[in-house]
């Protein structure tokens, strides 16, 4: 097969994998080195899922040959696709060549499981070497972890990339045993947990004071500087908002993710009995992202996002799920924001972090009106109702949260009849 072929379909069969933002790694660039890339700058490709969502590549996928059966992947064993496979050093060859046209920031790279974990994990990893060893290559690097891999190639792995992920697939135990048999769930976390260790153990190493014998130059190797994340497929099986919710704040917890990214499960040819016919609606996916930013940055648990809701532990899908908690909750607003801690103004509906942190430094000089929130590019309609200022009350509109919700909730539209 001809190279472009074979990436027609190896980036064909990446375009599923939603976590390859390139964003925590460390600036790094090869001017002066001799070599080519650098972290920073743009132009990384963009590609589309058949539902309509734009990711951003250079996504590529070693080969989509996999000895693995998983229900909702389209490279599965059982899959009638065509099939192909890249050589690491043609992996090497289209980064290099891509990258000085400037048409990416850098490398996805993910593998179908060929011949057992170990070796696919080894092909990778010679990827990533070749490009840093042999052609100094300063880009960004992603390799996806095989968690069969041995604790070697994932060090490997680690000291190559920037960053590292392993797929969690599934918000359960039991969707994965029943969607994708040959995975297990203890491998997956125990490969996550060799990954964190890795990570914390070269930053300790490489923060440590070094002895005045040591030479200048001998700095202790990084591994995945950019940190660990992982995906989760939502709506390939019957788990609530909640429980994915759940899932999340334990990663984040157990391994310092830096991200978990949900992928709304894509109808896939062929697709197994065993998987919904439809898609999740994309807003489902959007609400799981606004709800995990609020677990990270704004100090919420996940029972306040989720507690009631409808009653299902799903997300409100017509409303943002830190106006869904602020209209449950009448009694905490209206918030002053002359004098309410950074938590509180937290939950103000539109209000983010950082025009928390603009409030909290220029009420140190004045008393806030509402000029000033006019000048924060924030929601202000929505964020009215829930605080008072100098000059502002939001008098009795709280009074009737079923009411309010109406008058912010967007207006229903009329479905596509032809969608
Ligand atoms: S291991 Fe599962 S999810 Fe990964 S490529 Fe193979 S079949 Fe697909």
């Amino acid at each position: 097969m001809e190279l472009a072929q074979k990436l027609a379909v190896l980036a064909d069969a990446a375009k599923y994998d939603a976590s390859c933002a390139s964003s925590g790694a460390g600036r790094r660039h090869s001017l002066g080195t001799g070599g080519v890339g650098s972290t920073e700058g743009m132009g990384i490709c963009h590609s589309y899922t058949p539902d309509g969502r734009c990711v951003s590549l250079l996504k590529i996928l070693l080969t989509n040959f996999c000895l693995y059966d998983c229900a909702y992947c389209v490279n599965r064993v059982s899959s009638n696709v065509r099939r192909a496979r890249f050589t690491p050093q043609e992996v090497v060859q289209l980064t290099l060549d891509f990258y000085r046209r400037n048409y990416i920031e850098g490398l996805f790279l993910s593998s179908g499981i060929i011949r057992d974990g170990d070796y696919t994990m080894e092909q990778m990893v010679e990827v990533a070497r070749s490009l840093r060893e042999d052609h100094r290559f300063a880009g960004y690097i992603h390799l996806k972890t095989i968690p069969e891999a041995s604790p070697e190639a994932i060090a490997r792995a680690g000291r190559y990339a920037d960053r590292l992920s392993i797929n969690i697939e599934l918000p359960t135990e039991e969707g994965l045993a029943r969607l994708a048999p040959d995975k297990q769930a203890a491998g997956i976390r125990s490969a996550m947990g060799r990954v964190q260790a890795g990570i914390e153990e070269h930053r300790e190493a490489r923060r440590a004071p070094r002895a005045a014998t040591t030479p200048v130059r001998a700095k202790p190797p990084r591994f995945a500087p950019a940190g660990q994340s992982t995906q989760m497929i939502v709506g390939a099986d019957d788990a609530s908002d909640g429980t994915i919710l759940r899932t999340s704040h334990a990663l984040y917890e157990g391994f310092r993710m830096r991200r978990v990214y949900y992928s709304a499960f894509s109808p896939i040819p062929d697709a197994s009995a065993q998987l919904p016919p439809r898609a999740p609606p994309l807003q489902r996916e959007h609400r799981l992202y606004q709800a995990d930013w609020l677990l990270r940055f704004y100090a919420f648990d996940v029972d306040e996002i989720v507690e009631a809701g409808r009653g299902d532990g799903m997300l409100e899908l017509d409303i943002d799920p830190k106006l869904a908690w602020a209209l449950r909750h009448p009694q905490h607003f209206p918030v002053d924001l002359n004098r309410a801690p950074r938590e509180r103004l937290l939950r103000v509906p539109g209000l983010g972090a950082r025009n928390v942190q603009k409030l909290i430094a220029s009420r140190r000089h004045r008393r806030l009106r509402l000029d000033d929130l006019g000048r924060l590019r924030a929601p202000l309609a929505r964020m009215l109702p829930f605080i008072s200022v100098q000059d502002h009350h939001p008098g009795r509109r709280l009074d009737d949260p079923a009411r309010l919700r109406g008058e912010l909730a967007p207006q229903p539209r009329q479905a596509d009849l032809f969608g």
